[in-house]
Parts: C-alpha cells; structure tokens; sequence
C-alpha cells in the first residue's frame, strides 16, 4: 500500500497507539493504570508529566477509552469496536472533552469546564476533561480547578498533561495520581519507526533509523515527524547519507579527518575545514553543537563504551571513534568541550563570520600543545629536583628577561602569582595522584639534567623554570580565567 494514495495524515496520528500495548516504553505506567481499571479503583484525577512526544495524551485517551468502553478485554483493553471506543478514536466522543490549557488558559475557560461538571455523561458512565499543558493556567484558573478538584463530582475524572510539572501548585498536585513518564530510549524509537517503514514499504536501513531517533532526542513524536518530512522529501528510499545532509549534520568523516588534524598538527586543514562549513552555508552554533557532540563521544568511548548514547553510530563509526579515541587524553576530551560550550554561547551571538570558524579550528589543531596541570607539576617535579636547592629563590629575585612593557607591569603582579604558585605546586604535588605528560614541550632529558656544582643554577635551567612557573600560576589560579582561549 502507497502513502500516496491515502488521505493524508501525518504519521504520529496514523499510528498513534490506540489500546495500552502498542503504547511503547510506558510499562509501568500502563500496568498500574490497568491495575486500577480491574480493581475499579478510579481516581478524580491523574497528573502525567515528561518531556514533549512522550505519550502523555495518547495515555489518557487510551485510558479514557477504556473506562468508557462497553466490552473491555479481560486484560482491561478497549476494544476499539464499541460506538464509544470508535467514537473517542475519532475524537467525537460527547463525555470526552479535550482542552489545551496554552490557549484556554483563563479563569473563564475553567469556569465553563466547572459549569459543565455537575451534568452526567451523556453514556452514563464518566464525564472526562483532558486538559494538556495544564501548567500554563492562570493563577485564577488553577484556584477555579481547585474547588471542583476539592469536592469532585461522582463520575467526573480529570486527565492532566505536562511537560512542567514544577510549575503546577502544590494544592492541584497533591489531588492528582501523578505520573512520570519517561524519555523514549532510542531502541523503542527505532522499533517503531521500522514498523512504520514496514507498513509503509520504504525501504530506510536500521542506520538510517538510528540517525533519526538520536535527532529526536527521546520524543517519539519528533522522530515520528522528522520521518514524515523524510518521506516526502525522498519517497521511499532513505539513505544514510540523504537522512544525514536532511538532518544538517556533516558527515562523520569530515570529524574523524578533524582527528587527525589535530593529531598531526596539520593547521591547513582548518582553512580546508572552513571552506567547506562556510560554503554550504551551514550555521556555526549547529557546526559547534556538532563538534560537541563529536568530542562527547570520543570521551564516552574512552571512559564508558557501553554508555547507550553510542547506540546510534554505525558500526564502522563505532570502530572509527575506538580508534581516534586513543588520539587523545582524558584531559583533552574534557577541554575541548569545556571550550566549545563557552564558545557556543559567544556564537549566538556573533554574525557567521569565516575567521571566527578558522579561529576555533585552528585553536583545536594548536591544542595538541597544550600544557596540563599534572603535565606541569611533573615538569616542575622533575626540574625541582634537578635544580639548587636555592633556584626557587634566586629565580623570584632576578626579573626575567622584559620585552614589552605589558609584561612589565605584569611582572610584579606575576612574581605574587608565582610564589603562591610555588606554595600551591607543593600541596598539588603531595596530593596528586596522577601524573600524565601530557604535552612534550621539553625532552626529558634536558629536565633530568644533573644539578649544577656552584651556588649559581644554570640560567637557561632558571628561565625554563621561571617559564614554568608562570604557566602554573596562571594554570592554578583559574580556572582564574573563564576564557578558555587565554
Ligand atoms: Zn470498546
């Protein structure tokens, strides 16, 4: 059968779950609703809360549906045959009354909902109000919701929706059953998809579908939407690479390239980089969300590969990561992302500008030679114990070399640094545990270097160390600096 042929209707309302099993990923949820259908316990009124395109309607509905129906299934399912079941499902039901508290979000509106409350359902059984949103109400409105929910009417039951929960007063909460309803996993969002390509005869791989979920972050109707505009962009043949460029996102080869860039220090690369980013027009807060996303799978790859965030790679991507993963250190991953996410909030709000995109690739390229904190107090570990026992000293006495007069002035502000710096280096290096070098600036050799015989430390020795210090001033006090490019 051909989507084509068919009325349209978008594909969250063609298959929106009509009983409680084709309801995905709510289990608990639904056998504590069933519960309550067999035990004939029902509540006035239920409290369902989660993010958007979790299935907080479609469990009222179905709930709703079942408390009105004439034959309900032994395991408390509606049976979708009966007038009353057909007519919910087609939203024509009279004792069902759906309300979007965004719009109607009055006293007024809350008003005709407590007018109508005394009369008894047209079916004789409950009398149902579905308010999504429920958040949103006025002030007025929830204390207009309050009397009825006080003193509710037999046979009157309340279903509200949202995706705010804390926003909701503690008086409407502490009468409703609540409800959490969770993100959708990115497995269930996939099985359903591959249903839906199933009945739909469109050919898209499991890769493909994989894509798609990660992009709807946990909503089932997101991806449900994402797949529709897909669909009519492509028919029914979906690549990976067609859903890829559809969704914006530059292919993984265009970051695992970037890997190796860094890796190699090939700066040319970021002026390649950029050309392509910049002509194809893409957006640079999207490309640094994507670099993100990039380095936090490097470091999940590295601390915990079998975190489900990774689920949704391929497998050659899978391997790819494995691989470059090992181009980097902890400490780096970390550093990149802490950069990227300061830099993502100054992307807002500067205009696309070429030189701004260079700028941060050739500042992750240039990178590679960053020196660590435990890099540093190794060196300077290791240098101490090579040098004169008086270096410290000596080395805050003489004034290094001063070549602007920047430097001049900082240099008495420096010296303060460099003596807390010192003081600090000591605790660090009692407690520090680890000690990876990071970086090699300096061969170890010329750090293992035996101490010299006189008083006097050798003053290429002291300006290295000088140099150092500096660093770890600078490095130690912060975390000073919030601007990770200094
Ligand atoms: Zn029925």
């Amino acid at each position: 059968m051909s989507i084509m042929k068919e009325i349209y209707q978008t594909l969250s309302r063609k298959y929106r779950p009509q009983n409680f099993q084709s309801i995905t990923g709510q289990e608990a949820i639904v056998k504590t609703l069933k519960n309550a259908l067999r035990l004939k316990r029902i509540s006035h009124a239920y409290l369902f809360c989660g993010s958007r395109g979790t299935g907080k309607t479609t469990l009222a509905r179905v709930f709703a549906k079942a408390l009105h129906c004439s034959h309900l299934q032994e395991d408390q399912e509606p049976c979708n045959h009966c007038e009353s079941c057909q007519n919910i499902s087609l939203g024509r039901s009279l004792d069902i009354l759906e309300i979007d508290g965004a719009s109607h979000r009055g006293i007024d509106d809350i008003r005709q909902i407590n007018e109508t409350v005394a009369y008894a359902a047209s079916s004789g059984k409950y009398k149902i109000y579905i308010i999504d949103e429920v958040h949103m109400l006025t002030k007025e409105a929830f204390n207009a919701l309050l009397k009825t929910l006080e003193e509710p009417p037999e046979k009157v039951v309340f279903f509200f929706a949202t995706t705010e929960p804390h926003k909701v007063p503690a008086t409407i909460l502490s009468r409703c059953q609540r409800f959490d309803l969770h993100r959708l996993s990115m497995e269930l969002i996939v099985e359903k998809l591959s249903r839906i390509a199933k009945d739909l005869e469109i050919n898209v791989d499991t890769d493909g579908l994989k894509l798609i979920a990660h992009a709807a972050e946990g909503s089932l109707r997101d991806a449900e939407s994402l797949f529709d505009q897909l669909i009519c962009y492509a028919e029914n043949n979906l690549s990976v690479e067609l859903i890829r460029a559809h969704l914006g996102s530059l292919p993984k080869e265009t970051f695992f390239s970037l890997d190796k860039a860094i890796h190699e220090e090939n700066y040319s690369f970021a002026l390649e980089l950029t050309e392509t980013i910049f002509s194809s027009g893409k957006d640079l807060g999207y490309f640094v969300e994507e670099l993100l996303e990039h380095f936090r799978l490097i470091l999940i790859t590295k601390l915990h590969p079998k975190d489900s965030s990774l689920h949704f790679l391929s497998k050659k991507d899978l391997e790819q990561y494995e691989k470059n993963a090992s181009l980097y250190t902890k400490e780096q991953c970390i550093y990149f992302l802490d950069f990227l996410l300061n830099f993502l909030q100054e992307a807002q709000k500067t205009p696309f500008k070429r030189i701004t995109l260079e700028a941060l690739i050739l500042h992750l390229i240039q990178n590679r030679n960053r020196i660590t904190l435990p890099g540093l107090i190794q060196k300077l570990s290791l240098l101490e114990k090579s040098l004169h026992k008086d270096a410290k000293e000596t080395a805050l006495q003489e004034p290094a070399l001063v070549n602007t007069p920047q430097q001049e002035e900082t240099l008495q502000a420096d010296k303060k640094n460099v003596q807390e710096a010192i003081e600090k280096v000591d605790i660090l290096l009692s407690k520090q545990e680890e000690k990876t070098v990071v970086v090699d600036t300096m061969k170890q050799a010329d750090l293992a270097a035996p101490p010299q015989k006189e008083n006097k430390p050798n003053a290429m020795q002291l300006n290295k160390y000088e140099t150092l210090l500096r660093f770890a001033a600078v490095e130690l006090e912060g975390t000073i600096n919030k601007d990770p490019r200094n």
